[in-house]
């Protein structure tokens, strides 16, 4: 293996930075997980697909990684500053349903979506309300230094911590105004940034969750147990810290003061003191028309994407098409595009691997072949020069076929795509309203051959118009050789 020095870009420090670990050897990773109130949507789904590219790196380069994603089950209100209702018990009052049936449903439909688009399991999936105690004895410990009391909860000074807000580049001042929907609804705080770690039940009420604490009845606040579970699990400082960018608004920014005020750190000039190396965001998947909310009806879902006859490692493809900081535009021909592109990929592999080994081929991949793919990764993770090199490789007609494995077989598990294992049939998924079977249209196709070969270009049409009628495109001189597509 190369060794070039993998260069990350910190958003905290705003500067690539060469990845030097805490700990000789190994990699500590903390991913802020999904809140699972609600099926992911795909956008969800692009963040760990970054941080599966990031682990993967990680691993690649021979380090031992400890990867961390949490489950937020609790705490995450409908606002990610201290406004509005929490989310799981909004969603489990609408469903007529224990939060616990909601969480465990909904995280579930998480993992079938990350098996799908095969991201790695984590170390550890560390669930938010196994961790309470721990979270309440964090609380206490900077309760006294960094905290006050209102009626509605335990809050977060964020002036007594340095360089406050340093992430979301925004001052604690201009805090309500820069910040989307920092919002300063709740009387007697003393600063609008200020937050809740710990959320009282309301006199008179009960909630579904609800533990005592120093500070009575009631939940921990979302920012709390981000720093309680990386700080339990990976130790302060770790490594990297990654999210979506919507992150480095309001949730990262909290829980960073969290973590100072807890090691007693001071200012942000040393990055460390946040409790990570470095701070890690991707950026949004977009889609123009709104698909994206969850509030929308059809949201897009990695399942749709499959009822609609796309396979999810296209979806896979389609993340790693473009640079993780750069946004990404959802559209169906983009979709389709990545799904041509992973086929294309999947059947050049097929073909090098029927062919029998012949003595030309045991010319190997050269250290400088080696070195570019290291340095593509190695530039703040670029899976799309990556993925560009490797299709310039399968593509030379001069490279002999043990090469070209030997580079499939060094870069797939850091693209993921399955590229040794999936077959091009399995590729072609049936739509969910397609109503001819696999057989059917094998069957027709036979019988429009012979007709074909027997001159009968009639039969042959009708064959072909009666297909089409059910849904199914030939598609003759296809220069996959796919023949068919629902
Ligand atoms: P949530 O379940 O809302 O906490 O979000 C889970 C993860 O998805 C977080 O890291 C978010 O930052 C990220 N995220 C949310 N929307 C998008 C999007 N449209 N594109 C990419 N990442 C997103
Ligand atoms: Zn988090």
């Amino acid at each position: 293996m190369t060794d070039t020095p993998l260069k990350l870009f910190n958003s905290l420090t705003r500067e690539l930075e060469e990845f030097t670990p805490v700990h000789p050897g190994e990699a500590r990773v903390y991913t802020c997980g999904p809140t699972v109130y609600n099926y992911p949507h795909i956008g969800n789904m692009r963040a760990y697909v970054f941080a599966d590219v990031l682990g993967r790196t990680l691993s690649w380069k021979g380090y031992d990684l400890t990867h961390i994603i949490n489950i937020t089950d609790v705490g995450h209100l409908t606002d990610d500053g201290d406004a509005g209702e929490d989310k799981m018990e909004k969603m489990a009052a609408a469903k007529a349903q224990s939060i616990w049936d909601i969480a465990r449903h909904y995280t579930e439909a998480f993992w079938a979506d990350v098996k799908a688009l095969n991201i790695r399991e984590p170390a550890k999936w560390s669930v938010a309300t196994d961790y309470i105690d721990e979270m309440i004895d964090f609380a206490k410990s900077i309760a006294d230094q960094h905290c006050y009391e209102l009626d509605s909860g335990l809050y977060f000074d964020v002036s007594t911590v340095a360089d406050y807000g340093r992430l979301a580049r925004a001052v604690t001042e201009e805090g309500a105004e820069e910040s989307r929907g920092r919002i300063d609804t709740v009387a007697g705080k003393r600063n609008a940034a200020d937050f809740a770690i710990w959320r009282k039940t309301p006199v008179g009420e009960t909630r579904q969750m609800e533990w005592p604490s120093p500070w009575g009845m009631g939940a921990p606040g979302w920012h709390l147990e981000c720093s309680v579970m990386g700080e339990k699990l990976l130790g302060f400082p770790f490594d990297i810290h990654t999210g979506g960018i919507d992150h480095r608004e309001i949730h990262h920014p909290n829980e960073i003061a969290q973590n100072q005020a807890f090691c007693g750190c001071g200012g942000l000039d040393e990055a460390t003191h946040s409790g990570a190396k470095i701070w890690m965001h991707n950026n949004f998947l977009v889609e123009r028309s709104g698909k994206m909310s969850k509030s929308s009806g059809e949201f897009l879902r990695l399942q749709l994407l499959i009822d609609k006859g796309y396979h999810p490692l296209a979806y896979r493809m389609m993340c790693l098409q473009a640079h993780y900081r750069s946004e990404l535009e959802f559209s169906w021909e983009g979709l389709g595009a990545a799904l041509t592109r992973l086929k294309r990929m999947v059947m050049a592999v097929e073909k090098l691997r029927a062919k029998p080994e012949q003595s030309e081929d045991l010319k190997r991949l050269t250290n400088e072949e080696k070195e570019e793919f290291d340095a593509a990764i190695s530039d703040d993770l670029n899976t799309p020069l990556l993925l560009s090199k490797l299709d310039g490789l399968l593509g030379a007609g001069f490279f002999t076929s043990g090469k070209k494995l030997e580079a499939v077989r060094l870069l797939d598990p850091l693209l993921g795509l399955q590229l040794l294992k999936i077959k091009r049939c399995e590729l072609r998924i049936r739509p969910k309203d397609a109503a001819i079977t696999e057989e059917e249209i094998e069957a027709e196709l036979l019988r429009r051959k012979e007709a074909r070969v027997a001159k009968d270009f009639a039969t042959s049409d009708a064959i072909r118009d009666s297909l089409a009628e059910q849904g199914v495109e030939v598609m003759d001189g296809d220069p996959l050789g796919w023949e068919w597509k629902l």
